[in-house]
């Protein structure tokens, strides 16, 4: 799991998907807490990379 923090306008949508998974800093920019989500939280970040309106969200595979 990436963010691209250049990329991000800061809107949100990973955070209210995940809370655990992805943070935002005191401007409002992603941070990512877990980079290798897993069962549930998976899902969610899968479902917050579609959400993401300014496509900073990347799933890594092996
Ligand atoms: S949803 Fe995308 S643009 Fe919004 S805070 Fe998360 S990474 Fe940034």
């Amino acid at each position: 799991m990436t963010a691209d923090r250049n990329c991000c306008i800061g809107a949100g949508q990973c955070v209210l998907t995940d809370p655990v998974v992805f943070d935002q800093d005191a401007d409002g920019v992603v941070l990512v807490r877990v980079e290798r989500p897993t069962g549930e939280a998976a899902d969610r970040v899968g479902e917050a990379v579609g959400l993401c309106p300014s496509g900073a969200l990347r799933i890594e595979h092996d």
